[in-house]
């Protein structure tokens, strides 16, 4: 079983890219990062652990601008950018997405986590917008979306529907209902998000991985019974 998680849409480029797997062990746990672990997944691609950040991870819509790594962990934000070489931002998830943006153009990476919660506050959007503030067309960017629970397994309440229904149209395409149960398409609810801001859909990749049916690789909270459940990360760096 390999170690590492990599993706094929950016073989080409000069960035790095991958997540880490239940081998290396958790990258949070309880609301910590697990430093030990991210410096062996770090080591592993031969890159620098202190140059690592992170965004604290609130379920919100925060995201901030990186250019040095000082600080670990920026609070209150759930995405980073930085035009940067050699920084590194992360993100920790376990069922929610983890979402990796690049522009080759414009020589910017960012990193986002995304749960119905962050969705629903419109982190996709942000996210947009900081890459097209400088007059980028978004033509040459290309987004990542990491392994997050699938709609074979994300059982909502018929509440969080109606949130969607709020916000979103054509919402009968978002969940599937079986019996009395409702199930939320997270990634094609972030595909019709993205494909509507501008970005291009031969210009996304989405990881097939279920978290849940696969929590004995990756990790999911919904699959862990007790609440200490670990995470994975998904990292990215201009080098
Ligand atoms: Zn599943």
């Amino acid at each position: 079983m390999s170690k590492l998680l990599t993706y094929r849409l950016f073989s080409r480029d000069n960035i790095k890219v991958f997540s880490t797997t239940r081998a290396i062990g958790s990258t949070k746990t309880d609301g910590k990062l697990k430093w030990k672990n991210l410096e062996k997944a770090m080591k592993l691609n031969n890159l620098e652990p202190a140059n690592l950040v992170f965004p604290e991870q609130v379920h919100g819509n925060k995201i901030e601008f990186i250019k040095n790594a000082t600080r670990k962990i920026i609070p209150k934000k759930d995405g980073l950018v930085t035009k940067n070489k050699n920084i590194f931002l992360g993100v920790v998830t376990a069922d929610c997405a983890p979402i990796v943006f690049y522009s080759s153009k414009n020589k910017m990476i960012g990193v986002f986590h995304a749960g119905y919660k962050g969705i629903l506050s419109g982190i996709l959007n942000e996210a947009v917008k900081i890459f097209k503030a400088d007059g980028e067309s978004l033509q040459e960017v290309k987004v990542l979306v990491g392994p997050s629970i699938g709609l074979c397994c994300y059982e909502v309440g018929k509440k969080i529907i109606d949130e969607f229904s709020k916000n979103f149209l054509n919402i009968e395409k978002f969940y599937s209902k079986k019996e009395d149960k409702y199930f939320l398409d997270l990634k094609f609810i972030i595909k019709e998000i993205l494909l509507a801001a501008g970005i291009s859909g031969k210009n996304m990749e989405f990881s097939a991985i279920c978290t849940k049916d696969n929590s004995s690789f990756l990790y999911s909270a919904r699959k862990s019974k007790n609440k200490r459940y670990g995470e994975f990360a998904t990292i990215v760096g201009m080098i």
